[in-house]
């Protein structure tokens, strides 16, 4: 991913998030204690900041996501802040790699395989700090399909935009199929039973910063 797209994609992102404020945390209020939309807004908001003034570490994608990943967990607060934070740090650090050997040869990779790698690392830290997995009704019913369908898409030869588009789409099915599901990770866990029939905020969230990219990345 070049840094010109992932700055595009995260502005791009922070504008989106600023418009569903409400939905998510609406969404929220509904099966948790309705601040998700809030904490996203205020940790995209920081992030916009630390891009305008240049804080983000400019040149290399896996540095700008790790940057993205410090100003998520020390602004957003709640578990998605640090689920989303630790997913943006891993997806840089998977990008950086270590010095040397590896890092050239990664260096060596299409755009599409970066962001594979980076894609698979962020959803991988999720679930570990997480501890859920699908079907919990959490972000990861949209971010697990989304990753699958984004890795087959490049496997297959696409583009960045055609498969950041089956990712969003992969991700928006995910987040609509979380309605039946109980919550049995996060605040939702709580209500047990009485969280089926809702959206799970954050698999919308994921939903719409997927899309984000999507759309940043068909403007190219
Ligand atoms: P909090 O629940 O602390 O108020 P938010 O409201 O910002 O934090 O985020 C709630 C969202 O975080 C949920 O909708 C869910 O998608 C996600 N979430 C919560 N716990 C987990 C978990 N253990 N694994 C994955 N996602 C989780
Ligand atoms: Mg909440």
């Amino acid at each position: 991913m070049t840094d010109d797209l992932l700055v595009r994609w995260l502005t791009l992102a922070c504008a989106r998030v600023a418009t569903a404020r409400e939905l998510l945390t609406d969404l929220d209020a509904a099966i948790g204690d309705g601040d998700h939309g809030i904490n996203l807004d205020r940790g995209f908001r920081e992030l916009q900041r630390r891009i305008e003034s240049g804080l983000l570490g400019g040149d290399e994608a896996g540095a700008v996501l790790e940057g993205a990943g410090r100003a998520l967990i020390s602004t957003v607060g709640g578990a998605s802040g640090a689920l989303y934070g630790r997913g943006f740090q891993r997806a840089g650090a998977a990008l950086l790699g270590p010095v040397g050997a590896e890092r050239t040869q990664r260096d060596g990779r299409s755009r599409e395989e970066r962001a594979v790698i980076a894609f698979g690392a962020a959803v991988g830290a999720i679930i570990a700090l997480g501890r859920a997995s699908t079907g919990e009704k959490t972000m990861l019913d949209a971010l697990v399909p989304a990753c699958a369908a984004f890795e087959a898409a490049v496997g297959a030869g696409a583009l960045l935009a055609v498969a950041a588009r089956r990712a969003a789409e992969a991700a928006e099915a995910g987040a609509e199929a979380t309605v039946p599901l109980v919550a049995t990770k996060g605040r939702a866990s709580y209500l047990g039973e009485r969280s089926i029939g809702h959206l799970d905020p954050g698999a919308v969230s994921s939903a719409l910063l997927l899309r984000a990219l999507a759309d940043a990345a068909a403007e190219e």
